[in-house]
């Protein structure tokens, strides 16, 4: 087992919040009942709060365990790069490659089946690629239910163990958003959720120097950076560019674990 192999966690109770939800509406019961509406009906709006913030909370281990950063990294830091593959993933290659870096390419199901040979370019180059759901429906990613989740992230699964030969371990969930029902389908699928610990809006921010400026402070040992691709042309190569001359200053590199 290598030392990397620890930060493998897919859940391992993905229903133990039912317990929590059940506990807390009984709770709100016997509040309600003992002391009327005026502290039931509050009690039972902040318990569903409650329930509700985690959701939107991507490095929130509520749901189920989330890596938010690389421990004992050393000098190591993690890129990862959602939702290709892209027109842009020839150019971050041959950047990657220049530098001799590695990355995480999370990986859009139906855009990897489109694109074979990007995928395989990606393998063929060291790096590793992640399930990032199969057709990315990132406005309603949160509320999707039980079935189309599971069709959403097995879906994927299977295409990208298809083309690479073998099914992948890292999951990022569409836009960090993580209901109650994910965590019992990447415990089928063996499949760890990977936060973030440093990201730059890339996907709002049109300027690479601002989206670079908001990375840096974060750019440290064992952090896990979030950039994407297929935005504004040249400029998810733009950023790349940057955060890997900052790691090349500040003496980290860009490694996978694995
Ligand atoms: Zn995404």
């Amino acid at each position: 087992m290598s030392m990397d192999e620890t930060l493998y966690c897919p859940p391992r109770q993905p229903w133990r919040w039912v317990g929590w939800l059940l506990a807390s509406q009984l709770l709100v019961a016997v509040l309600w009942g003992w002391l009327g509406w005026h502290w039931g009906l509050p009690a039972m709006l902040l318990s569903h709060a409650l329930f509700l913030v985690p959701v939107f909370l991507p490095n929130s281990r509520f749901y189920g365990p989330v890596l938010s950063h690389w421990p004992q990294a050393g000098n190591r830091v993690w890129l990862t790069i959602d939702d290709g593959p892209s027109a842009d993933t020839p150019a971050l290659l041959a950047l990657l490659a220049r530098h001799q870096a590695r990355a995480t390419f999370f990986l859009i199901g139906q855009r990897a089946a489109a694109q074979p040979a990007l995928v395989q370019a990606i393998i063929q180059a060291g790096h590793s690629i992640g399930n990032h759901s199969d057709s990315h429906p990132q406005a309603w990613w949160w509320a999707q239910g039980p079935k189309r989740l599971a069709a959403q992230i097995g879906q994927c699964q299977q295409r990208l163990a298809t083309l690479s030969g073998q099914p992948p371990r890292w999951y990022r969930s569409v836009v960090g958003h993580t209901n109650p029902f994910v965590a019992a389908v990447l415990r089928r699928h063996g499949l760890t959720r990977v936060g973030w610990s440093a990201r730059g809006y890339d996907g709002v921010a049109r300027d690479p120097a601002a989206v670079l400026a908001r990375i840096a402070p974060d750019l440290r040992s064992g952090a896990i950076v979030l950039l994407h691709e297929g935005g504004s042309p040249g400029q998810a190569v733009a950023v790349l560019e940057g955060v890997l001359q900052l790691l090349h200053q500040r003496g980290l590199r860009a490694d996978i674990p694995g």
